[in-house]
């Protein structure tokens, strides 16, 4: 049986975060979903006579998102109109790029299962978005709120051959977007919006298949499940002999499928012309702003995390997807670094690594999990990066037994206060002394008879019991280890 192969290139469009609309001064915010039609004027609705002006800020942007990508920016180039027909289009044509677009020839680094991989950008061209049509009980009706927001279109070459690569490539799109504040690029809110087209060829052959258009892809589990989808369906088709149709094709959720939308009609005539009421321009200031932004990059930092922190790669994943946490982890860590300095703390390599990864630990297993059930975030913890810090330290120095680090970490949660005044005023300080432990020993001892003599019996199992009891009356301040010993020298001291 012959062996076939996808090729894959997307297409994806994203919102840029700017203050205002890309040609006239309404507000690009919050609240344009509460009520359709408030947020328009006369330049977004496209009446006669009015003239529309780039916003600069969207310009910056989109040039700095081009410069994450590697991409060439063209040092002088235009708008044009794009002209067709949609109720959801007041003007009558779209403002966008043609010819020369800002950004052109980059690519993407994206880390796959099976290794490293670039993905070539063909373009990044900047233009306004259109408004949004809504079918209620059989009328259509229209909203132009979002009518002339700016949109960055994004365009990538053929590179992709699988599921999995494109799920990461648009993960890791979203991701820069973030790290450089140009959009928040939900998808749910359609602040980004993924194409894929796809066809199939025999494995070792150069020359294309026919393609097919994935449209409205809103998840990235979606991207993922309508290529592996289209994969599977185009391989049946060819392979009984038949031919995969030119068509646009769009996701079914609920079933799972792709299905046709519509055969590929001739190329459209879009008609498009330089804008006449937007001279061209050249970008060398905007070039300058764009990178005058400085931020490190997802794939930096993941590649820093990893040699400089020895994480496991899961970990460090973990951590650059959210930044608000990166950067929470890197303030402890940086506290912690200043600690062993301050104190002049004869630390070896291997103790300050321990010291990092009980850090990592603390915060992707507790903290993570108890900040998703109470709704916290990050960027707004309730435990300052110096408490957190000053936690690691009490625990790294057996201060606390893991018990009441537990019963610490969640009451600095609930109160954010110090927890060197937590582990004082709740008497968590963990109890090793031999003497001061004895005396809950014996009375564990004197309660359990039963237990004690399994234990004498041979049973090893029901120590643990024990130890429990230990914990339970010392409030968890108990060492266990010492308090394990001191069972059990007691035990079999008395037998
Ligand atoms: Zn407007």
């Amino acid at each position: 049986m012959k062996e076939y192969e996808a090729v894959i290139g997307m297409e994806v469009h994203v919102e840029s975060k700017t203050n205002s609309k890309m040609f006239c001064s309404c507000i690009n915010g919050k609240g344009l979903e509460d009520q359709p039609n408030i947020n328009i004027c006369p330049i977004c609705t496209g009446h006669p006579g009015t003239l529309p002006v780039p916003n600069r800020e969207a310009l910056v942007k989109i040039t700095r998102f081009g410069q994450a990508l590697n991409c060439q920016i063209s040092d002088y180039t235009w708008f044009e109109r794009k002209s067709y027909f949609y109720p959801d289009l007041p003007k009558g044509y779209q403002i966008t790029q043609y010819e020369r677009p800002l950004c052109y020839e980059g690519n993407i680094e994206i880390l796959t299962s099976k290794g490293p991989k670039y993905i070539r950008i063909t373009r990044i061209h900047m233009e306004e978005d259109t408004g949004k049509l809504s079918h209620i009980n059989g009328k259509t009706v229209v909203d132009y709120n979002r009518a002339g927001l700016p949109l960055m279109e994004l365009v990538t070459e053929p590179d992709i051959r699988n599921a999995e690569e494109a799920k990461i490539f648009c993960e890791e799109l979203q991701l820069i977007l973030r790290y450089l504040d140009i959009s928040d690029g939900d998808m749910d809110k359609g602040q980004m919006r993924c194409e894929v087209n796809i066809s199939l060829r025999e494995k070792g052959t150069e020359a294309f298949g026919t393609k097919v258009e994935i449209k409205n892809l809103n998840s990235f589990r979606v991207v993922e499940q309508a290529i592996e989808y289209e994969i599977i369906r185009q391989t049946e088709v060819i392979s009984q002999g038949g031919e995969v149709v030119q068509e646009t094709r769009g996701w079914d959720d609920s079933k799972s499928i792709t299905f046709s939308q519509r055969k590929k009609e001739n190329a459209h005539d879009y008609r498009y012309f330089v804008e006449p009421d937007i001279p061209p321009f050249e970008t060398s200031a905007i070039i300058t702003d764009a990178a005058s932004i400085t931020a490190e990059l997802p794939i930096a930092k993941r590649k820093r995390f990893l040699d400089e922190y020895q994480l496991a790669i899961q970990q460090v994943e973990i951590l650059v997807r959210n930044k608000a946490l990166a950067d929470y982890f890197e303030q402890t860590i940086s506290e912690l670094k200043a600690w062993i300095k301050a104190d002049n703390k004869e630390f070896t390599p291997e103790e300050t690594t321990k010291l990092i990864k009980l850090s990592a630990n603390y915060i992707l297993t507790e903290l993570i999990k108890h900040y998703s059930e109470k709704g916290l975030s990050f960027d707004n913890s309730p435990i300052s990066p110096e408490n957190y810090a000053e936690f690691i330290k009490i625990v790294f120095s057996g201060e606390v037994s893991s018990t009441g680090a537990q019963t610490l970490l969640l009451q600095m949660i609930e109160t954010g206060s110090d927890p060197s005044d937590i582990v004082e005023s709740q008497g968590l300080k963990q109890v090793s002394d031999t003497n001061a432990l004895q005396g809950i020993v014996d009375q564990v001892i004197t309660e359990n008879p039963k237990v004690v003599l399994d234990y004498q019996n041979g049973n090893e199992n029901v120590l643990q019991f024990l130890i429990g009891q230990v914990m339970r009356y010392s409030k968890g301040s108990a060492n266990p280890q010492i308090a394990k010993q001191i069972l059990h020298d007691t035990i079999t001291q008395n037998k």
